[in-house]
């Protein structure tokens, strides 16, 4: 039998999932990956740093959503995770860490407690209480911004202490304009339930166990997840080989590198929008277009190695956040040692330090040496770090995190119907569809691995 020769471009955990999931149709399918970078994995990439092998980009994937945790079970690499000891998070307000609430469901507390009834406005203490109905009825939209419904239901203290830096967090962004579809659809459930949001919210606290893992990851790094993932591939990864277009040719696709050329019947594009709004630009300008107005944020993550006697960090503490209104050059600080059993060490603290949002690329116009000095002195205000670091590592990630705005799983409907009509053959998936989580990458992969063997598998 004929098989239909796939290329995909991008060996991230996206692509690699593609492949993945095309492999199991292999008398099919005869799959080529290409990927620009000398290793694969994207923004999952582990190397050695202080004699620990520690991640500079992702450390770890949501336990509680299916699509990592289902992948992972597959190729047999789930029963090596672990997960992170160290549970309670701080942030960093009024000069001072103060404990998320607890029970917090994505940063809105379920019960007002002691401490963080003291930073939210009494009406807002009220809202809570009283289970957080919202002053104006959530109509049937579909979507609508994380910030309008938060400060609808629970307040605007609530929405800008807690969950801007939590949920903002996530891929850099701002949550008052972010989509709640798209980043939290569980809270637009949640918001319509007849007593209230944080009514809602309590119910699915009561009905989790506490105990079960909420992250995920790999004693050896998360790029070794994607190694074992790689190892499931049946058909050849090309690295260092970066699709440069893609060309109509007859029924076909061409695909060059600078290497050569593919002729292929199905491309699945597994790269950021923009690097995919590229590629899209001579074979579908409007597409390109599309993909090319999804905003992306710059961040930086800079890992910093202290003799332990340097330093003291809050004990059974796996970080705080520190929310836009402070000032400081940091949005957040992990301790890595606490939070990872393979990273604790008697004699070494690691510590990694997040910077930059899409509305604060600040340290996109530091150099090296300014921005490890201005994050240190971020340290020393919060943490009372006075000491130089042993080792520090920089890991910039420009324009790596998407915006999802409202309305856009929608318009990524429409973007993936409009493909289907001028482009046929050619499938687009990435962290800039339904989230930027690696679950979330997953899932868009098994998407676009699920259409390409409905269209083009034997049946
Ligand atoms: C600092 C940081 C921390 C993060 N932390 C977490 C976390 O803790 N948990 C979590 O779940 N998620 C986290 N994320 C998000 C998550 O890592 C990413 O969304 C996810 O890894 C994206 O995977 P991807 O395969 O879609 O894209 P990528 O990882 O970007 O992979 C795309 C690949 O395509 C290649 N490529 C691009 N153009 C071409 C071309 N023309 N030809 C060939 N190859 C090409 C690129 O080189 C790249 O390897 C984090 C992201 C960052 C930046």
């Amino acid at each position: 039998m004929h098989k239909k020769k796939v290329v995909v471009v991008g060996a991230g955990i996206t692509g690699l999932t593609v492949a993945y999931r095309l492999s199991k149709h292999e008398e099919e399918f005869e799959i080529v990956v290409f990927e620009t970078d000398k290793q694969i994995g994207g923004k999952l990439k582990t190397s050695d740093f202080a004699g620990f092998l520690l991640d500079e980009g992702a450390d770890a994937f949501l336990a509680r959503t299916p699509w990592a945790v289902e992948l992972f079970d597959e190729i047999g690499v789930s029963k090596e995770f672990v997960s992170p000891r160290a549970r309670s998070a701080s942030i960093w307000t009024n000069g001072s860490l103060i404990p998320l609430p607890s029970p917090n469901i994505l940063g809105i507390p379920l019960y007002p407690d002691s401490k963080s009834s003291e930073l939210l406005s009494t009406g807002d203490v009220q809202k809570i209480e009283q289970g957080g109905r919202p002053e104006n009825a959530i109509q049937n939209e579909t979507d609508i911004s994380i910030g309008s419904l938060v400060r609808n239901c629970v307040g605007d203290s609530v929405f800008e202490l807690f969950v801007d830096p939590l949920l903002g967090g996530i891929n850099a962004g701002n949550a008052d304009a972010m989509s709640c579809e798209t980043m939290a659809p569980q809270l637009l459930e949640s918001a319509r339930h007849k007593d209230g949001l944080v009514a809602a919210l309590r119910e699915t606290y009561e009905k989790s166990d506490p105990e079960s893992p909420v992250f995920y990851s790999h004693p050896k790094g998360v790029g070794h997840i994607v190694e074992r993932l790689a190892e499931n591939v049946n058909g050849s990864i090309r690295k260092t080989e970066s699709v440069l277009s893609i060309e109509r040719f007859n029924e076909q696709w061409l695909v060059k590198t600078p290497d050569g050329s593919e002729l292929a019947d199905v491309v699945v594009v597994s790269t950021s929008a923009q690097d995919a709004a590229n590629l899209f630009f001579s074979v579908s300008p409007s597409i390109s277009t599309r993909l090319s107005e999804i905003e992306h944020a710059s961040v930086s993550l800079v890992s910093f190695a202290y003799k332990a006697s340097d330093i003291t960090i809050p004990e059974n503490e796996s970080g705080f956040l520190v929310p836009r209104s402070s000032g400081l050059l940091m949005t957040a600080c992990s301790f890595s040692g606490n939070k990872w059993t393979h990273l604790d060490d008697a004699s070494l603290k690691l510590i990694r330090v997040s910077t930059g949002r899409i509305d604060d690329q600040r340290h996109e116009m530091l150099d090296d040496e300014e921005l490890v000095g201005r994050l240190m002195d971020d340290l020393k205000t919060t943490l009372g770090i006075n000491n130089h670091p042993l080792e520090f590592r920089i890991n910039r990630w420009p324009k790596a995190l998407a915006q999802f705005k409202v309305g856009h799983l929608q318009k990524m409907e429409d973007t993936i119907s409009q493909l289907a009509v001028e482009t046929p053959g050619i499938f687009i998936s990435g962290s800039y569809h339904f989230g930027v989580g690696i679950p979330a990458s997953i899932r868009s992969g098994n998407e676009a691995a699920a259409a390409v063997i409905e269209q083009f598998g034997k049946n």
